[in-house]
């Protein structure tokens, strides 16, 4: 299948409060471009240098996502066009972006990388980490940005029920954050290629897919 049907039978098939985010890391521009044409519009990259090459060529009403491992000394390239930075994991990080934000003049949207469970990342913030953030306001002075949610990431494993369990407890304590702390939150993102459909019946309002629609790395 082209990577043009796979972005319509994706989205054809997405409840109404879930969108897709095409991840596009490791594919060039015209792949990006197929799936601009078939009318995706939400983007993630992983890699700072990778993403600014790749914003520079490409239509400019993309919503670009920064999905991956960020490091502070290259938050300042990527403020002037992103939209949301998915993988917030530290609060050295949302400082950094804080400032760099004021700089430019804009309001980033963010995420809390939460770490639920998958071994091999060590990124993110533990539950009681986060809990503690919002318990303390940590997070208050920071005005130019704006906490949206959370991300996480099941295990790799092939027990769906550990992963249903994994998603579970992050959508209930995204649940609990907004209730308690902040009711603006509106986006919990969680889901990738072999995950997505457990991930959306646990209420995931975002979902990453990469290698379903672009192919692996280094293949079509
Ligand atoms: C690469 C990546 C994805 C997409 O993974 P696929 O399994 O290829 O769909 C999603 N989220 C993050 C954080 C990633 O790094």
């Amino acid at each position: 299948m082209s990577i043009a049907s796979k972005i319509t039978e994706i989205n054809a098939n997405l409840p109404g409060t879930t969108r897709l985010v095409a991840v596009s890391k490791f594919h060039p521009a015209p792949a990006i471009q197929e799936a601009y044409d078939a009318g995706q519009r939400i983007f993630g990259e992983s890699k700072v240098q990778e993403l600014v090459e790749k914003q520079d060529l490409l239509p400019k009403d993309i919503e670009w996502h920064f999905i991956g491992h960020l490091q502070t000394n290259k938050v300042k390239y990527i403020i002037p066009f992103i939209s949301f930075i998915h993988s917030a994991d530290t609060v050295k990080l949302l400082e950094v972006i804080n400032k760099q934000a004021e700089k430019q003049r804009r309001i980033i949207n963010c995420l809390l990388e939460i770490h639920i469970a998958r071994e091999d990342t060590k990124y993110g913030f533990t539950i009681e980490e986060a809990r503690s953030l919002f318990e303390k306001n940590t997070l208050g002075k920071f005005e130019n940005v704006c906490i949206r949610g959370f991300m996480g990431m099941a295990s790799l494993t092939d027990d769906m029920r550990k992963i249903r369990t994994e998603f579970r407890t992050l959508s209930a304590f995204f649940n609990e954050i907004k209730e308690k702390y902040a009711p603006w939150f509106d986006t919990l993102s969680m889901g990738m290629t072999d995950d997505y459909k457990i991930a959306i019946e646990e209420g995931s309002t975002l979902i990453r897919i990469g290698s379903y629609i672009f192919g692996n790395r280094g293949n079509d």
